[in-house]
Parts: C-alpha cells; sequence; structure tokens
C-alpha cells in the first residue's frame, strides 16, 4: 500500500495531473471506458444481487454519465483563479482564489451502488487535478472485479488505481498518509475512517447513512405520494442510503394511505425474476433484516426466500418509536409506517434521532413544507418526491452530523477534491507606511478612519 501512495505522490509532484487538458483527456477517457465496460459491469451487478439491466442503467450510469458530460464541459471555469475584491489596507493589490489539487486520495465506497459510488466521486476527483486509489466494497465482489480490471487495462496506477479487498486491506489503506479520504459507508465504519484520518491530519468527505423519515401530510396527493414512495423505497430492495426509512402518516389518513400501498406494491410485481428487484447483498444482512420483522405487525408481505436472499417489500402497522425496527437504518425493503396527529409531535419525534441523510414531505401545503424544510435538520431531501434530488448534479449531496460531513456531484464534487489557495497579490511600487514601526496615536488614528471606525 506505501508504494502504491509514493508512486502517486511522485507522479502528482511531477504536476502531470495539474494542467486542465490532462484533467479533460481523463475525463473523456473514463466516459469512453464506462461506455466499453457497461455490459460487463451490468452483468457484474447482476451476479452480485441479481438486479436487471433497466435498474442497473437508471440507477448506476445515468447519473455518471450526466456528471462526466456536465463536468468535461464546466471543469474549465471551475478550476479558473477567481479574482476577489480587495479591501483599503491592500490597495494597491489583487485578491486571488486559485483552486488547486489536494494530490493522492483515497475512495472507500459502499457495495449498494458499486458503481456509482465509486465513480462519481472519482469525478470530482479527476476534476480536480488529483490522483486515485480506490477501494471498492468487498461485498459486490463481482463489480469490485471488474472495476479494478477496468482501470488496470485503461489508466496509468500512478495517476488512478483499484485497490480490493475487506477490512484488512481498508485497514492498511488507512494507514498511509493520503491528502484525502472520501469514505461512503456505515455510521459506525465512518467514525473509523475518521479516527484514522485524525492521526494524519487528513481531510475526509463521510458520505453515511441513517433513518431518513417520510412526512405524510392530511393534504397530500395519495396517488402520487405512494406511487413515488413505493418505487423510492423498494428500487434496489430497499438497500438505498436515502431511500425512506420510515414513514409518519398523519391519522386521519392511515386507512387509505395503506389501502393504497398495498395495492401498488402489488401492482408494481416486486420478484427477482422480472428483474425489478434486487437480492439482499448477504446472507449476514438478510438475517439482520428478518430480525426486524415482527411477524405480528406486518401488514404485508414478510414473504422470503433465504436461499436466493430474497425478502418481499414488506409494510410493518403499529409500530411504536422502541421497536427495533426504529433503532438503525433498515437499508432493506421494510417500511415500518408510523401515525402523527400533531405535526410538531412528528418534528420533535424525528429531531430525536440523529440527523438524517434524507428527509422528505407529502403535502400540498406550502407553509407546512415551509416549516418542516426550516425546523428539521437533514443531509437531502425532497417535497412531494424521493430520491429524485440525487439525480440533480447541481445540488450537493451530502449528509449533516451522523449522516456525514461534505458534499458532492457536478460542481461540489470538484470543489470537494480541491483546496481553495487565498492569495494577496501586491506591485512594490507603493508602500502603505502606517504599520511599520514607530507606532504612534497619529498613525493609529488613520488607520482606524481606513476601516471605517
Ligand atoms: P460499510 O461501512 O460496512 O462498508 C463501507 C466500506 O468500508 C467498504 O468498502 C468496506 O470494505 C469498508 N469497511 C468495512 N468495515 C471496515 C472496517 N472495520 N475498517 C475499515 N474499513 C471497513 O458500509 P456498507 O455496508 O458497504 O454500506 C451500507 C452503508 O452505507 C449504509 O449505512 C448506507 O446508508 C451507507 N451509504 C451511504 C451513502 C451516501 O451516499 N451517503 C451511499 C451508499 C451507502
Amino acid at each position: 500500500m506505501e508504494a502504491i501512495v509514493q508512486k502517486q505522490k511522485q507522479y502528482f509532484n511531477n504536476n502531470t495531473t495539474r494542467p486542465l487538458s490532462f484533467r479533460i483527456g481523463q475525463l473523456k477517457k473514463l466516459k469512453s471506458v464506462l461506455i466499453r465496460y457497461e455490459q460487463e459491469l451490468t452483468k457484474a451487478i447482476s451476479l452480485d444481487f441479481q438486479k436487471g439491466g433497466f435498474n442497473t442503467f437508471l440507477t448506476e450510469f445515468t447519473g455518471l454519465y450526466v456528471d462526466l458530460d456536465k463536468t468535461i464541459k464546466k471543469v474549465g471555469k471551475w478550476a479558473k483563479t477567481r479574482r476577489v475584491g480587495n479591501n483599503m489596507l491592500n490597495v494597491p493589490g489583487s485578491s486571488l482564489i486559485i483552486p488547486e489539487p489536494l494530490g493522492v486520495c483515497l475512495i472507500i465506497a459502499a457495495w449498494n451502488y458499486p458503481v456509482n459510488l465509486t465513480i462519481a466521486p472519482a469525478i470530482g476527483a479527476i476534476a480536480g487535478g488529483n490522483t486515485i486509489v480506490l477501494k471498492p466494497s468487498e461485498l459486490a465482489s463481482h463489480t469490485s472485479a471488474v472495476l479494478a480490471g477496468m482501470i488496470r487495462e485503461n489508466f496509468d496506477p500512478s495517476f488512478f488505481t483499484v485497490v480490493e479487498g475487506g477490512i484488512k486491506e481498508t485497514t492498511e489503506l488507512l494507514e498511509q498518509k493520503f491528502d484525502k479520504i472520501f469514505f461512503t459507508g456505515s455510521v459506525a465504519v465512518g467514525k473509523v475512517v475518521y479516527q484514522a484520518a485524525a492521526k494524519n491530519l487528513i481531510p475526509v468527505t463521510l458520505e453515511l447513512g441513517g433513518k431518513s423519515p417520510l412526512v405524510v401530510a392530511p393534504d397530500a396527493n395519495l396517488k402520487i405520494c405512494i406511487k413515488r414512495l413505493v418505487w423510492g423505497k423498494f428500487i434496489n430492495a430497499g438497500q438505498t442510503c436515502i431511500a425512506p426509512d420510515y414513514v409518519m402518516v398523519h391519522k386521519s389518513i392511515e386507512t387509505p394511505f395503506l389501502e393504497l400501498l398495498k395495492k401498488e406494491i402489488t401492482s408494481s410485481q416486486f420478484s427477482l425474476a422480472n428483474q425489478n428487484y434486487a437480492q439482499i447483498i448477504s446472507e449476514k444482512h438478510f438475517d439482520r433484516m428478518m430480525n426486524l420483522i415482527p411477524p405480528e405487525k406486518i401488514f404485508t408481505g414478510g414473504e422470503y426466500d433465504r436461499a436466493n436472499r430474497f425478502l418481499a417489500p414488506t409494510v410493518l402497522i403499529n409500530i411504536s418509536p422502541e421497536d427495533k425496527v426504529m433503532e438503525d437504518e433498515i437499508f432493506g425493503p421494510i417500511l415500518p409506517v408510523l401515525t402523527y396527529e400533531d405535526i410538531n409531535s412528528a418534528v420533535t419525534f424525528i429531531k430525536s434521532k440523529p440527523k438524517p441523510l434524507a428527509f422528505y414531505v407529502f403535502s400540498e401545503s406550502s407553509s407546512l413544507c415551509k416549516k418542516l424544510l426550516n425546523e428539521i435538520s437533514f443531509g437531502g431531501g425532497a417535497v412531494n418526491d424521493v430520491l429524485m434530488h440525487f439525480s440533480n448534479d447541481q445540488l450537493p449531496f451530502g449528509g449533516v452530523g451522523h449522516s456525514g460531513m461534505g458534499n458532492y456531484h457536478g460542481e461540489a464534487g470538484f470543489r470537494n477534491f480541491s483546496h481553495y489557495k487565498s492569495v494577496l497579490h501586491k506591485p512594490t511600487w507603493f508602500e502603505f507606511p502606517l504599520k511599520y514601526y514607530p507606532y504612534s496615536n497619529w498613525k493609529l488614528a488613520i488607520i482606524k478612519r481606513v476601516i471605517g471606525l
């Protein structure tokens, strides 16, 4: 690991990655490589968790192609030195902000969208002029292997390389002196990464998870709400960091809400055979999921097939905050439905938990939406939709508090992998004499006047 990092440091220090032409060239190459490997990656994802091609294109590739095109087009603008205003104490002169690359970056990814979560941060890192060591998740092992081959065959390892493996390899990587660590994964491992980074004062981005709530107000457009909720919750079998984790529905509409929910789940025909669903990634995760389902609280679903790691979309009712399913992020196809009567008590409940990665509200009342957006702290979210904020590259994507720190996508990705160097540039033909010794009261009086006192 040390040799890999050393080699990249040397490559970086030779200034190879800094020119804009290099960055754009590598981004274009990444796009064409992705197009070439799309089939192979799709097949690997299907081997990892039986996800179909349409599903994979939608959730893995669409965002990457959009992000790549936008970044290729805009990186020249983002990377430009920006002149900002000067103050009286520094006239004449100019003040500049110069974006510069951070250096050798480590990207550690989760398994649930194994292509998107590895390549999307890499786009920001390349645009910023950095080198990359990528560590995909060992749980999506087929995809990890194809990614490793894809990068090895097309990129100079001094610039971009993949290290495969699990805890052992990641721990070893975390001992190296990177210039930046970008981590996507669980809160528990996020803490491990943060601590390891602190030893070398390495800046970190943590893209974590948490329990993302969805509030359904009495005036919500129920038909649309259910359609969007069922799509967003059960895509990838609920293994989505920003999937609604639990629903809080107003008591007055609980019955129609549940009936429509059941209908929509049935008509969506989620199954592994028709390729609109996914397996639970591992037996360990499958067993964890089964432990969260009290049979007497199943409203619909609950069917499973352990040998195939299949769990049907499962809605739980009569859920209280003390139920096990309300402790940690579910990260699977289980949807607990809670009710509320007073919106303020719902807000208090949500605020009693760690700040979520996403928050969703369905309501036709702009004042209610405004109130919730104002009072609840969360990474990102949507009004009358779920998940789709992820797809707009102009919305920085990331968490807050326990759901993470830092953000990326589009320009935010470039910023994430850049340092903004502040520089004051002064000519030598003029001198501001007042700051020099000997100090005196009249000099102080003039300085005070200059700064407006
Ligand atoms: P994880 O934390 O178990 O693993 C993430 C990465 O860390 C993997 O590459 C893994 O090899 C490595 N790792 C695991 N244990 C480690 C340890 N002890 N020391 C060092 N490295 C270790 O997470 P996961 O199961 O892959 O992903 C699920 C979690 O990720 C969920 O909490 C989900 O919400 C979150 N997630 C967040 C986002 C986001 O963008 N915020 C996206 C996807 C997933």
